[in-house]
Parts: structure tokens; C-alpha cells; sequence
């Protein structure tokens, strides 16, 4: 049986495609040019994102109405799929399709077909989609191919399918088209921190909801840190009675005062495992994987301060709320055989809770001067015969791993883990640029990419100006991350799994905010991470993006609409100082002030390198696009220009 599977597979492989390995060793299959004549134009008329691999247009359309009928072939999970799409579209449309079993005689359907059409090239999350005036087709080997095409036919109706409520007027049809379409990466993710704000779990879902319908698969859910511990351990209450608390305070994190003695930790809170296992379902329900991380030994400090002998130093300590602490660095005690024992029941409850292949260690920023000044991590040092503190963290990560695979589970950490030796079957989470992964990936690990450069959600999206805080790290905008290719050029075996975006949120109080830093971003993420590389294209991108944010203002998720803003961009002419501007999205007017008023289309408009007039204290401009204004205001002062100008130099 297994032969037979596998000579189809190859026959498949052999008419309609041919396979190709790029210079690093990476196999694309690529599809005859045939199947693939409409690149450019045929994602902009379907306006899907992530891109699907080929489109091809075809005349007509499918309407949609009450004689329309759902027919699921194949499993359960297939009827389920069937339910959610007969959902979607009844809430805004009031068109119920109905799901039944066979299609009536003579009417329209909408076919979910599992296990019909093996195709080796599509794999487990492709599919292949055929619409005709009278049809929707959608096949793929497994249900997550099917979720996938039935998330790509939701893009291609009205932006209203996303409203919560009835709309009207919208005319509910799909253009007439053929859809195949599957996955460069495997992982797909997004990681949101809980642990410096704590999001409930109603908003931790609608996150996962959002990912899901752009194909985003990995949900790395980082829940514990200095400033919270944010997953209930049953065999150690003290874990998130303590640790999941802090003390109030609002405005600039990082600069917040420390506890007051007394001073009662009120802020925060944790979710049980039944939340857990309720947003775990949620999650599986779209396809999403979670991946929990328990940060440790370094990040610690919400663990130290539930107990106090877990640290080098075994003094007591407060949970961070975001100030400039010196235990800010603290770390887990290695040579404390307590401090294993507890991990040893934390990864265990863990890993009953997550389905998921993989559990996340941290292992970043472990701070190695409480282990040099620590007697029982130097007593470590010296029984294991370690070399030195490196060694130590080595031999920490290492233990975690067993207790891992005891639990049937995989360790993957940040690429601190690299440090001293990798544990065995340890996967990497590059994060300090690429170095990390490439190194471990030569070794024959797997990696997740998530360099700072191209994947920090936390950065700036455009001027900081204009953009509400300031993490830190300077800035990464939409078209930065769409650039991104998780295969660095100097490329290394095969052992790159994907890439995910990291959203701290030290400086991301709500989840309103959280969004704003997500999207359109993730969009671009999205992209990268399923689309083949030949097939991207920033001007077809920047359009499908335009046309997502009235589907996330139907959805109520909040977005950056950074990419409307006047870019400015100082340069020297001599020793004259002469202004520039560009934008992200093509074919807008820029228009500026240097007299305080606000600019609007009957001001200067750019068309070139601005001279600056003598007095002049500030710039102000603003986009148009036709007659109506597109992004806000950038407010800039001369003199910062100088600054910002020899930054660049
Ligand atoms: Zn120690």
C-alpha cells in the first residue's frame, strides 16, 4: 500500500511539476509555466495573502445563495470545516448555505474533498481550489489544506465577511478561477509575550484567530518572565500566587519604581489549565500548533520570587514591574538540585497540556556572574567536570532536554542554548541574527529564524515620530520584513523549519496595541514564510495589504497604517542640509509646511529635495492620496534632522 501511495506520488510529481534544488541544497518544486501564467496580475485580482504559489483566472463567477449547498467528503474534521465556512458567511451575508450530504440534483455546491487527489507537491497544509460559475472545488490531502483553501475563498468575497454583524448591499461571488497552492515553510509563527502584560484569554484566542486566517500556523507563547508567571503549575501554587502578580504602575516601562515596602502586587494574572486547554483547542480547531515557553534559567525572576532559595543568592525578591532592577539579571541557581526537582514537575504538567511537538526552554540572556560567585554552581562545575560557566549553562539546557524526552517532548530554545555545546536533538531559535541558526543548522539541528532585524515586532514601524512608543531597536517596517528570506545567501543544509515574529511587550500594555504592532506586519511575515520567493512581489504585496484593512476594521482588530506616512530622509549637500521624502506605498503626494501650519493639498507639494529656509525650526508633512489625506502628520525639528543625519553616518 505504501509503494502504491508513493509511485503516485512520484507519477504526480513527474506530470506537473519538476523539481528543482537552489544552490544551498533547498528543494522548490516548481510548477510548469502552464499552471503559472498569471503571477503578478492574478494576485492582485484575487488579492490573497499570503500569495498562493499559482493562479490562474477564469471567466465568470459563483454566487453565492441559498440553493448553494456545502458538501463535505471525507472525516468529522471535514463536516466541521463545512460548519465554520456555512458560519462565516451566513453571520454578514444572512445566506445560509446548507451542509449536506449529496449535493442536491441540479445546484450549486461547494465540495470539501479530503484523500481524493493525492498530491505529493501540495503536501499536508496545500490544496487546490477550482472555481466555476457552478462549482467550488476545494481537495487536499489533509483537513488543514482544506481549512487553508477555505481561509483563501473567505479573502477572495467582500471585505464585509468579516463583520460580526449583518451588512448589506455586498454581492456575495467568487471569481472563477484555479487556485494550487501549499506551503514553503512548515512553521509559521507568531510569538506573543504574556509574561511583561498579561492578555486574558479571550484576547490570547481572537490573536490566534487573526494568525490563522493568513495561514500562520506556530503560535510560540512565551509565559513566563521577570515580570510574570503566567501558566498554573498544580503541584506548585506558589508559582503564579507569587509570581503572576506585580505591583501597578503606568507609563514608561523600564522606568517604573520598584515595589514599595508593603506595597500590595495586584496587577497581572495567569491562566489555569483549563483556560489552557480551552485556547489549546481553539488553537487546534485552526490548525495553529502552540509551542509554550518557560523561560528559564535567566528571565527568572517571577520563579526566584515564588521561591526565594531558587537564586544564587537565595535572597528574597519581588516580582519586576518594569523597573531598572539589578535583579533584573538574576538566573536559577545550577548547582540547586531543588531547582531541577521543580523543573522537572513544571515541564511535566507542561507538556500534559501542549499537544505540540515542542516545548520552548528560553535559555537567552542567562547572566553567568551569579554562577561564577555561587558555591554550589562552581561545587556543579567542578563534579561534572564542566570548563566553565558556559559549560554550566550547557549542562542545564541538557538536563531540561532529558526530562523533556522522558515527557515525549522536543527541546527548542534561543540560540543562547548554542553556548557551551547544544543538547543532542535540541532545536535553535535564531534570534541574535542569523549566525545562531546557520551554526546550528550546520550541526544538523533545526531552526526556527526570528533574527531582531527582520522579526521584532516590538520595533518601530515608521518614524518615531509618528509611531505611539519607542521600544528600542530602532525601526522595522513592513517592507523590511516582506524583504526577509529565512534561507540566509550563504546557505547550509536543510534544516531550516521557518521563521516567526517575536512581539515583546514590555512597551505593549493592551492588546489593542498588540495588534497595532502585529498587523499589517505579520501580513508580510505571512508571506514570506508560504509564498515561493520568485513569486513575491513588494507592489502586489502593498495593494493586497491595502485591501486587508477593511477586513480588520469588519474583524475589530486594530492596525498600523504606518505605510501612508511621509517617510523623510535628511541628506548633506555640502554643508547644506536637504530633505527628502518617500513613502512605503507608491503613488502618494507628500505636502509640508516650515511655518506650524498643518499641511493639507494647497500647501508645497514634493517634488524633490527641499531646501530648508533660513529660520526654519520644523517640518511638517502629510500624504495625500487624489484628494483625500492618507497618512498623519510627521512633525520633525530641524535640528533633530542634524542628529538623526549623523546617526546614519
Ligand atoms: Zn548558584
Amino acid at each position: 500500500m505504501r509503494q502504491k501511495v508513493v509511485s503516485l506520488g512520484l507519477f504526480l510529481l513527474a506530470s506537473f511539476s519538476s523539481a528543482a534544488s537552489d544552490k544551498n541544497g533547498f528543494i522548490f518544486w516548481q510548477l510548469p509555466p502552464q499552471i503559472n501564467t498569471i503571477g503578478k496580475e492574478g494576485q492582485e485580482h484575487l488579492s490573497i495573502i499570503p500569495a498562493p504559489v499559482a493562479i490562474q483566472l477564469r471567466e465568470g463567477v459563483f454566487k453565492f445563495d441559498s440553493t448553494v449547498v456545502i458538501v463535505p467528503s471525507g472525516n468529522g474534521e471535514v463536516q466541521k470545516l463545512a460548519g465554520y465556512l456555512s458560519d462565516k458567511v451566513f453571520t454578514p451575508s444572512g445566506i445560509r448555505l446548507t451542509v449536506a450530504k449529496p449535493a442536491r440534483a441540479g445546484g450549486k455546491s461547494i465540495k470539501l474533498v479530503l484523500n481524493k487527489v493525492f498530491s505529493k507537491i501540495i503536501g499536508d497544509e496545500g490544496y487546490q481550489l477550482e472555481i466555476t460559475p457552478a462549482a467550488v472545488n476545494i481537495s487536499a490531502n489533509k483537513p488543514a489544506g482544506l481549512f487553508y483553501g477555505i481561509q483563501s475563498i473567505i479573502q477572495m468575497l467582500p471585505p464585509a465577511i468579516e463583520s460580526k454583524v449583518r451588512t448589506g448591499g455586498e454581492i456575495w461571488e467568487l471569481r472563477a478561477a484555479s487556485v494550487t497552492d501549499y506551503p514553503r515553510f512548515g512553521w509559521r509563527g507568531l510569538m506573543l509575550d504574556v509574561s511583561r502584560h498579561f492578555f486574558n484569554k479571550e484576547e490570547v484566542k481572537s490573536y490566534i484567530d487573526q494568525m490563522a486566517k493568513y495561514k500562520l500556523n506556530s503560535f510560540h507563547w512565551h509565559l513566563t518572565d521577570n515580570q510574570g508567571w503566567r501558566i498554573e503549575i498544580k503541584k506548585l501554587p506558589g508559582l503564579t500566587a507569587t509570581g503572576a502578580f506585580r505591583v501597578p504602575r503606568t507609563g514608561t516601562f523600564w522606568t517604573f519604581e520598584p515595589p514599595h515596602p508593603d506595597e500590595k502586587a495586584t496587577d497581572g494574572g495567569f491562566y489555569t489549565q483549563d483556560d489552557i486547554r480551552e485556547i489549546v483547542q481553539y488553537a487546534r480547531e485552526r490548525y495553529v500548533t502552540i509551542v509554550p515557553e518557560i523561560d528559564v534559567p535567566g528571565h527568572s525572576l517571577a520563579f526566584i520570587a515564588s521561591f526565594p532559595q531558587a537564586s544564587c543568592t537565595q535572597l528574597p525578591y519581588h516580582v519586576n514591574p518594569g523597573s531598572p532592577h539589578a535583579d533584573e539579571d538574576l538566573v536559577l541557581c545550577a548547582g540547586n538540585e531543588d531547582n531541577f526537582k521543580k523543573l522537572e514537575i513544571i515541564l511535566s504538567e507542561v507538556s500534559s497540556l501542549f499537544p505540540g511537538k515542542y516545548i520552548h526552554i528560553g535559555g537567552d540572556e542567562a547572566d553567568k556572574r551569579f554562577w561564577k560567585s555561587c558555591v554550589k554552581c562552581q561545587a556543579r562545575i567542578a563534579k561534572e567536570k564542566l570548563k566553565d560557566e558556559a559549560g554550566l549553562q550547557s549542562y542545564f539546557i541538557k538536563r531540561l532536554e532529558k526530562i523533556l524526552h522522558s515527557n515525549g517532548k522536543k527541546l527548542i530554545g534561543w540560540d543562547e542554548i548554542l553556548e557551551g555545546g547544544l543538547a543532542p536533538d535540541a532545536s535553535v531559535m535564531s534570534w541574535r541574527g542569523s549566525e545562531g541558526g546557520i551554526a546550528a543548522s550546520k550541526m544538523g539541528h533545526h531552526v526556527v529564524m526570528s533574527p531582531g532585524q527582520y522579526c521584532y515586532f516590538d520595533h518601530l514601524q515608521g518614524d518615531i515620530n509618528i509611531e505611539p512608543t519607542y521600544a528600542g531597536g530602532g525601526v522595522l517596517r513592513l517592507s523590511d520584513v516582506y524583504r526577509y528570506d529565512p534561507v540566509p545567501p550563504e546557505g547550509g543544509p536543510g534544516y531550516i523549519l521557518g521563521a516567526q515574529a517575536n512581539v515583546w511587550t514590555e512597551h505593549i500594555p493592551t492588546i489593542r496595541q498588540v495588534e497595532y504592532m502585529t498587523w499589517p506586519r505579520a501580513l508580510a511575515l505571512s508571506e514570506v514564510v508560504w509564498t515561493p520567493p520568485d513569486s513575491r512581489n513588494i507592489d502586489s504585496f502593498l495593494l493586497r495589504v491595502e485591501s486587508q484593512f477593511p477586513r480588520f476594521s469588519n474583524a475589530e482588530v486594530n492596525y498600523a497604517p504606518s505605510i501612508y506616512d511621509p517617510i523623510i530622509v535628511p541628506q548633506k549637500d555640502g554643508k547644506k542640509l536637504l530633505i527628502s521624502f518617500k513613502t512605503e506605498y507608491r503613488g502618494l503626494d507628500i505636502y509640508y509646511t516650515f511655518d506650524h501650519t498643518f499641511p493639507d493639498k494647497f500647501s508645497d507639494k514634493y517634488q524633490g529635495p527641499i531646501e530648508i529656509p533660513k529660520g526654519a525650526s520644523e517640518i511638517w508633512a502629510i500624504t495625500y492620496k487624489g484628494k483625500m489625506p492618507a497618512g498623519r502628520l510627521l512633525k520633525v525639528a530641524i535640528d533633530d534632522l542634524e542628529k538623526r543625519l549623523q546617526e546614519l553616518i
